[in-house]
């Protein structure tokens, strides 16, 4: 039987991955400093533990893994990584897990890590124009992301790409760009426009209102976990290293994801736009290169994927109806931050 190590297990990329892992017939060991917050985890074992700590580390990487799937990061949507606040902790949280679990596993000579860089690594000047945005795997230089996070996630891959040349390992490094699905964060501050606009329009009455930030223009594309997944297996069972994007390239406006929901909730709602992190102005995945190496892009649309979202929300939603427990920013308060983040977010 195989064995594989997910670390960031979970979180939601991670608890998706280790279903999956567990339905190919592995043995799966999963880490991670919580349980997932929306199902009971399907590992064989899973390790509550910080992977900052790099004894932790040893004692998780334990045996010669077939697999290693690194996903653990200090991260959330536009409200966590934009606005400054969280700039140090993220780029000292994730920098330390990388470097601590690459170097474990090259001592116990594990060869075969998968590592999840993000689309927030492309440069900010790329991304300024909302219907064409440019995220060719090889205009990453000269490099200039907009955010702190996506410094992190570059240094990283070069990281995991340096330990490919000088010690001969099989490191496969993807550039995932906005996953969605069901048991994602939803409310906390971390979620992610699908999450967020899904929960807005749930929580609201049909002919109210629902709040978006900025104008509503700035372009994204989102892929749906199931097609996440399978590219990021096939990434890390094939002979190539990457760093390859895994996206969608159905490009839309967050006013057109907004009322591709309230057409799925059949709900009229108008939009308010009102102050809050952006990000860049634009962006796209672009999937020539994944077709090329892999012979292969995901396709489902967005709308199927959106289909499967909603209801799950609005069961969250529903079911916290009438309790204050779920905490959210406060973005009518939002304050753009005066740091590096934000000039290079506002620039966009
Ligand atoms: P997530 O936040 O749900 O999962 C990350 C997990 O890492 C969390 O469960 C968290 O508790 C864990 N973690 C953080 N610090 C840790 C530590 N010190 N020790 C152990 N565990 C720790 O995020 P996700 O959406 O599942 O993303 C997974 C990976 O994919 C991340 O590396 C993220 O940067 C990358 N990524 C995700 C997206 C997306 O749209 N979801 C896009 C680009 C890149």
């Amino acid at each position: 039987m195989k064995n594989a190590l997910v670390c960031g297990a979970g979180g939601f990329i991670g608890s998706h991955l280790v279903a999956r892992l567990k339905r190919e017939g592995f043995w799966v060991r999963g880490v991670d400093l919580k349980f997932p917050e929306f199902t009971e985890t399907l590992a064989d074992d899973f390790v509550i533990a910080d992977l900052r700590e790099v004894e932790n580390c040893r004692d998780i990487i334990d045996r010669r893994f077939d697999e290693v799937y690194q996903l653990a990061a200090d991260m959330g949507g536009a409200g966590y990584i934009f606005t400054g606040a969280n700039d140090a902790d993220i780029m000292h949280n994730s920098a330390t897990i990388n470097l601590n679990i690459l170097d474990t596993c090259k001592k116990r000579n594990i060869k075969r890590i998968f590592y999840s860089s993000s689309a927030c690594m492309y440069p900010d000047y790329n991304q300024t124009d909302p219907s064409a945005p440019v995220t060719r795997e090889d205009s990453a230089y000269p490099a200039n992301p907009d955010s702190e996070y996506g410094w992190e996630k570059l240094f990283s891959e070069r990281l995991y790409l340096a330990y490919n040349r000088n010690f001969a390992m099989q490191t496969r490094v993807a550039r995932y760009h906005n996953i969605f699905g069901p048991q994602g964060t939803w409310t906390d501050g971390k979620e992610k426009a699908p999450a967020a606009v899904c929960r807005k329009v749930a929580e609201a009455r049909s002919g109210g209102a629902i709040e978006l930030w900025g104008d509503g223009e700035q372009t994204r594309s989102f892929l749906y976990i199931d097609e996440c997944l399978e590219g990021t297996l096939r990434l890390t069972r094939s002979t190539f290293a990457g760093p390859v994007n895994i996206g969608s390239e159905e490009m839309v406006s967050i006013n057109q994801l907004a009322k591709l929901v309230m057409e799925i909730a059949g709900k009229r709602l108008a939009i308010k736009h009102i102050p809050g992190p952006l990000g860049v102005r634009g962006r796209n995945s672009h999937n020539q290169l994944i077709q090329k190496m892999l012979d292969w892009k995901p396709s489902q649309s967005l709308r199927k994927g959106l289909e499967k979202l909603y209801p799950w929300i609005e069961e969250q939603v529903s079911a916290t109806r009438g309790s204050n427990s779920h905490a959210r920013p406060a973005a009518a308060a939002f304050k753009p931050f005066t740091g590096v983040a934000a000039e290079r977010s506002n620039a966009s």
